[in-house]
């Protein structure tokens, strides 16, 4: 039965028009016949604290935020535990009047590998993750969770992998960006959470050949959907995880908190949002 109460939600950027978010919540919104809206807005930096203060004045049940604001969303929130390990929130909602927050990237994370990579974590002794930015923060303490015993934060520059490792604590170690290749041998899951493999950025240079035969290779980028490093951990017959699922598997929790319905990512939301990606390419 279609609910009554209309309710609007947002995705907050600088930019935001390639954000993806509205095509997968008003899917949901359709497929569930849940009387609803996702929008897209713009905020500048300067505008974001007064725009997310005032999300219920502007008729809004909660929003997602993307770049740059995600640290600013977490400072003007009351955040989860989730958010405040992570140091970044993008997830907004209301209740009972206070401003609350969570990074869904940590879920969609990890959803996705268990969606794609059954039993990924079984034996999470040595696992290297690639970047030292936000995106990594989330991967890293995803990681914690399930137990990893150690990471390699593997990054360009050192300091930053230094800095995000003293906030994670022992499990996890910094390493030069010359020792990715020779971290390979020993590890069960491979993250990409550089920018690199993107469309208009360098390759990621990596010799998955190296890799254990059960290891795991993720990567968060997700234009274009097979990336050069998916494209040759495929190659090498390893199982693998793109960015395009971790994308719609962090959008859950959100429509759930918003929408009050708990939606599944489906075959049938992935080819749309996988066709509007490709759309984007040619
Ligand atoms: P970020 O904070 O800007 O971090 C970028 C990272 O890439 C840094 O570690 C940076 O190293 C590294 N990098 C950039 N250019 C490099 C190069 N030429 N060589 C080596 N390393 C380089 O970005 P982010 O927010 O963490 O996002 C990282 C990626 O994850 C992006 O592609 C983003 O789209 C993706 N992402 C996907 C999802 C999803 O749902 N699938 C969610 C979040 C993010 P330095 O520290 O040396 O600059």
């Amino acid at each position: 039965m279609a609910s009554e109460v209309f309710r609007a939600a947002c995705v907050i950027g600088w930019p935001v028009e390639h954000s993806r978010s509205p095509l997968i919540h008003n899917y949901w919104l359709r497929h569930y016949g849940i009387a609803g809206e996702y929008r897209r807005e713009a905020v500048p930096p300067e505008r974001f604290a007064e725009f997310a203060k005032g999300l219920a004045a502007r008729g809004y049940v909660g929003a997602n935020v993307t770049v740059p604001h995600k640290e600013a969303a977490l400072a003007l929130s009351q955040a989860d535990d989730r958010a405040e390990k992570v140091g970044a929130a993008n997830t907004l909602w209301l209740e009972g009047g206070t401003l609350r927050s969570t990074n869904t990237d940590v879920e969609g994370f990890l959803d996705n590998l268990d969606a794609c990579a059954p039993r990924w974590d079984q034996d999470l002794r040595h696992a290297v993750v690639l970047g030292a930015g936000g995106a990594a923060r989330a991967v890293i303490y995803a990681l914690l969770l399930r137990g990893a015993e150690r990471i390699a934060v593997v990054n360009r520059t050192l300091g930053r992998a230094e800095a995000l490792c003293r906030r994670f604590g022992a499990h996890a170690y910094a390493a030069h960006w010359d020792e990715r290749n020779a971290l390979l041998p020993g590890a069960a899951l491979v993250v990409n959470a550089t920018t690199l493999g993107m469309k208009h950025e360098p390759d990621l240079v990596l010799d998955v050949g190296r890799l254990p035969s059960v290891a795991v290779v993720a990567d968060l980028v997700y234009v274009p959907l097979v990336t050069p490093l998916l494209q040759a951990a495929k190659g090498r017959g390893l199982r693998t995880a793109d960015g395009l699922g971790m994308l719609l598997h962090q959008a859950v929790r959100g429509f759930a908190l918003w929408f009050g319905r708990k939606p599944e990512v489906t075959a049938e939301l992935r080819k749309i949002v996988e066709a509007d990606l490709v759309g984007s390419l040619s």
